[in-house]
């Protein structure tokens, strides 16, 4: 008996340390170059990347590191401002982001009630240490509530809890987020906000310009204190604006900003999403989901903290403003779009939304396929520009896989 126990003891101890160290790969076409390769995972890292002659497989499954999204306001329902949001809540965004091939992603709160911002935020750095999701969360994006408060500008933001760049209160958000804030979309227009932005990127963060009317010169000075993105360029963006003296020239002329854009059919027409594309290139530009919590659910009338939203099929509404106010899409979706829009090349498409993300917010090991690099790869296929997700692995860990 006593023998018996112990080999039992054994073998758990040494599957224990066979889960550990165990050696893994993947096979598939690499996304940048379609060369066949099959690379091995161990110990949460990328090992090795072999080459391999060509595969004979009918369907073609392409490998390329994780898609990282840095604004995405909710999923599957769960709501990141929202009032009844939880880890478990957050968990099941997590889980549900993996299957559209997300291992990393910033959940993004918008402008709200200061309390609502500290408790959301909170919950969010709870959820960012949680030993089963919080590797896909390294930080957090705040857009607002330092934004314009015009109407169109503001976009679906509410105009109450707007208000001008306050240090001493934003930092008491970012202490209830536990630092965890590393993106914020900030409008430069705003009383104020130059020397915001200065002690932003003094404390490491990436500030982002969104929901503003800057002129020329206030983008410019807020690019020389060191803001380095433009918020879902071409929205946030009042209907009617100067042809000549508008918000979105001066951040498209500027190279050094990087312009994130929602490229999911509905948020900007195929010759913004070109126009932009050709400004900026593959190398300055992300691509963002901005999904809501409805993303995932289907069409019709939802509540949303004091407004009444409208899910189509493939987007949301206000419909009283008759303005955007959010996306349906996650960005898998945006990485077909992109590429049937633009006729980039996969490559280009997975390096906007990887790559650049990843080196934008300094993640050092993350969107790119190298030996050291963290294992967070997805197996996929492409379907007339449709990225069907076929296995999804975080730090070498298999977390999704096509049933
Ligand atoms: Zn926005």
């Amino acid at each position: 008996m006593k023998q018996s126990i112990f080999s039992i003891l054994t073998l758990l101890l040494f599957s224990q340390l066979n889960m550990i160290d165990k050696p893994s790969a993947v096979s598939g076409t690499l996304y940048s170059d379609e060369g066949s390769v099959s690379i091995q995972m161990e110990n949460g890292k990328i090992s090795g990347i072999d080459r391999l002659e060509g595969s004979d497989s009918e369907e073609k499954l392409f490998i390329a590191p994780g898609l990282i999204d840095i604004q995405i306001n909710g999923y599957m329902g769960v709501d990141f401002s929202g009032p009844d949001l939880t880890v478990e809540g957050v968990k099941k965004a997590t889980r549900a982001l993996w299957k559209a091939g997300v291992t990393s992603y910033f959940p993004t709160i918008i402008t709200s009630d200061v309390d609502r911002l500290k408790k959301n935020f909170a919950i969010l750095a709870q959820a960012k240490k949680d030993p089963e999701i919080g590797k896909s969360i390294p930080g957090f994006h705040l857009e607002g509530p330092y934004i314009s408060p015009v109407a169109g500008f503001r976009g679906a933001h509410l105009e109450k809890y707007i208000k001008a760049p306050d240090w001493k209160e934003f930092s008491e958000i970012q202490a209830a987020a536990e630092g965890g804030i590393r993106l914020i979309t900030v409008a430069p227009e705003l009383e104020g906000a130059i020397p915001f932005i200065k002690k932003c990127v003094a404390s490491g963060m990436i500030v982002s310009l969104g929901h503003h009317n800057g002129t020329a010169a206030e983008i410019t000075a807020a690019v020389d204190a060191g803001a380095r993105m433009a918020t879902h360029l071409g929205n946030g963006c009042a209907n009617m604006i100067n042809r000549h003296h508008n918000p979105i020239w001066p951040q498209l002329a500027d190279d050094r900003i990087t312009p994130s854009i929602i490229a999911d059919g509905f948020h900007l027409t195929k010759e913004e999403v070109r126009s932009f594309y050709k400004a900026k290139g593959p190398d300055n530009t992300i691509l963002v989901s901005d999904a809501l919590d409805l993303a995932g659910l289907p069409p019709g009338m939802y509540e949303r903290g004091e407004r009444m939203l409208e899910l189509t099929p493939n987007v949301v509404k206000l419909p009283k403003e008759n303005v955007l106010a959010g996306a349906a899409s996650p960005i898998n979706l945006c990485v077909g779009v992109v590429m049937d829009y633009t006729q980039c090349s996969l490559g280009d498409a997975i390096q906007m939304a990887s790559t650049n993300p990843a080196e934008m917010m300094s993640l050092d090991d993350l969107g790119n396929i190298s030996v050291g690099s963290r294992a967070d790869l997805i197996v996929f296929s492409m379907n007339n520009n449709k990225m069907i997700i076929k296995e999804t692995y975080v730090a070498g860990e298999l977390v999704y896989s096509q049933p």
